[in-house]
């Protein structure tokens, strides 16, 4: 049969796109695939055909009824034959019927279903063409979205031996893909990972100094519809409110507001060539707006992965597009916090996933090699278009600074604040430093006029590696990354960005 063919019939479109020709092959031969291709790419082709040109139903195992009823929507409307089995559907025995009589192509179920032993009973009554696990990183706890259900999948895909399975997801760091390969049972070289790059997209990483402030300057610079993602409810509705007094036409987007508000705010954006939608990361899911032209984070990413799939909503149509993401480093306290409080297994996931996107903000080399290769991929050095690879930031070597500062809060009783620490290594009398007597310390005045710009960097940079860690009341104590720099044992190099960077070398701001 002429797949290509089939496709422009169905589709309408012209040919496959990147690796789809690849799956479908593998497919159509019967032989076991996991597809990893980034959102966007065309996933659902790559069962959708399949299912459309094979003798039988391919079912296909989906984690959301609201997911499920969008790609019911559209299988059907190109004339698939589809249907959903959930607790949301009331004609759960006409779909039945039509699959044992073999009227379905297409039949989309939850895991929890799908796993129960009713279900393996109503398919031994079944003609199966195909087994598809969209999602299929919720098989591994090592994937940021673990769901027992999908484990309970493998008892099914076994008893029906015979069927091909196709395994899909946007998001798997290597860690991941080998994993889900294990858990449903597909051999290593059936692993087809389509390129993630974004080349249109110039990715852009800085320290938080005002988020409302650099994200208006940013919304100057770029005139076309943009997303700002915001980490709480509540910093979504002040950084929107804030915003909107740029002039700008600025929406908001969360859980917690009325869903009529919400439904008419993402029909607004979506319709709109200027718009600013602040939201949390709730937003964007499902969306097809090819024309986002920038996306800023005020905050970090939970992973690299949901950085990736975030900044990915930008620029669709292949014309330029931005992406910023400002980071400070309490969100990498406030994370590690929240992965002491999971479960001791999940925790060594969690915490690859929090390195990662610390090495990423902390690297002075291409941030979209680092991005690929997470991936999997073997990008080149440099991209040409990203901060780092536009304006090289200079790597200066801050080990003498951050081990004066760290004898600093030490000396202090690991009990200040940054702002003080600062003042006494740089010997700022005050009516508190001198109540403290702190001004007799060896520490007092350690840091020279010349180094005091290396201060906010390396504070930031002590933080991020849990070599400090902030109390409850902004006090700055040691965490178990102080002791190797102490002991003479680690270094410390921080990127510069490129003013501050020639400020020091003496060649004047610009
Ligand atoms: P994913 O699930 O990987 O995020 P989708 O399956 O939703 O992606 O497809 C994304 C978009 O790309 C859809 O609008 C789809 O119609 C379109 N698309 C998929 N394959 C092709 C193709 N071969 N040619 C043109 N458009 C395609
Ligand atoms: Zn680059």
């Amino acid at each position: 049969m002429d797949l290509t063919a089939k496709l422009r019939q169905l589709f309408g479109f012209a040919g496959f796109r990147g690796v789809q020709q690849q799956v479908v092959d593998r497919v159509m031969a019967g032989r076991r695939t996991l597809a990893v291709m980034p959102t966007g790419a065309g996933k659902s082709l790559c069962y959708q055909l399949p299912a459309a040109a094979l003798p039988g139903t391919c079912v296909v195992i989906s984690p959301l009824i609201a997911l499920m009823h969008d790609q019911l929507r559209a299988a059907t409307a190109v004339g698939i034959r589809a249907a959903t089995l959930t607790s949301a559907d009331d004609n759960r025995a006409e779909t039945i019927a039509r699959l044992k009589a073999g009227e379905l192509d297409l039949l989309y179920v939850a895991p929890e279903r799908a796993s129960g032993s009713g279900f393996a009973q109503l398919l031994d009554q079944v003609d199966l063409a195909l087994f598809a696990i969209d999602e299929a990183h919720c098989v591994s706890e090592w994937g940021h979205d673990f769901r027992p259900d999908y484990r309970l999948l493998r008892p099914l895909l076994d008893r029906f031996d015979h069927v091909p399975r196709l395994a899909l997801t946007a998001t798997a760091d290597a860690h991941t893909r080998a994993d889900i390969l294990v858990q449903l049972g597909i051999p290593d070289d059936g692993l087809i990972v389509a390129g993630f790059d974004r080349p249109n997209i110039r990715y852009s990483i800085a320290p938080r100094d005002n988020a409302t402030a650099q994200i208006s300057a940013l919304m100057k610079a770029h005139l076309g519809p943009g997303i700002v993602y915001a980490q709480t409810r509540a910093g979504v509705e002040k950084l929107a409110e804030a915003l909107g007094r740029t002039g700008r036409p600025v929406r908001a987007y969360h859980a917690g507001l009325d869903p009529a508000v919400r439904a008419a705010n993402q029909t607004a954006f979506v319709q709109s060539e200027d718009m600013v939608m602040v939201a949390t990361v709730a937003f964007g899911m499902g969306i097809d707006k090819p024309d986002v032209r920038f996306v800023a984070h005020a905050g970090l990413p939970k992973s690299i992965e949901a950085y990736y799939q975030e900044t990915g909503r930008a620029g669709r149509d292949g014309d330029p597009a931005v992406a910023h993401l400002f980071w400070g480093a309490e969100d990498f306290a406030r994370a590690r916090l929240r992965i002491g409080e999971v479960e001791p297994d999940r925790q060594p996931g969690e915490r690859a996933r929090l390195a990662a996107m610390g090495a990423l903000v902390e690297t002075g080399g291409c941030r979209r090699a680092v991005l690929l290769r997470h991936f999997g991929e073997a990008p080149a050095e440099q991209c040409g278009n990203c901060d780092n690879c536009l304006t090289p930031p200079a790597a200066v070597d801050a080990t003498e600074v951050a081990r004066k500062y760290l004898s600093a809060v030490f000396r202090t009783g690991q009990s200040f604040g940054s702002g003080y620490v600062e003042s006494v290594l740089l010997g700022k009398s005050s009516e508190r430093s001198l109540m403290n007597g702190h001004e007799q310390l060896s520490v007092w005045g350690i840091v020279s006029a010349g180094e005091a710009t290396l201060l906010r960097p390396v504070s930031r940079a002590l933080l991020l590696r849990d070599a400090l860690r902030t109390n409850h009341h902004g006090g700055l104590e040691f965490g178990p990354g102080a002791r190797a720099l102490l002991k003479g044992e680690g270094t410390l190099s921080i990127v510069l960005p490129p003013v501050r960077a020639r400020r020091r070398r003496g060649e004047g701001a610009d």
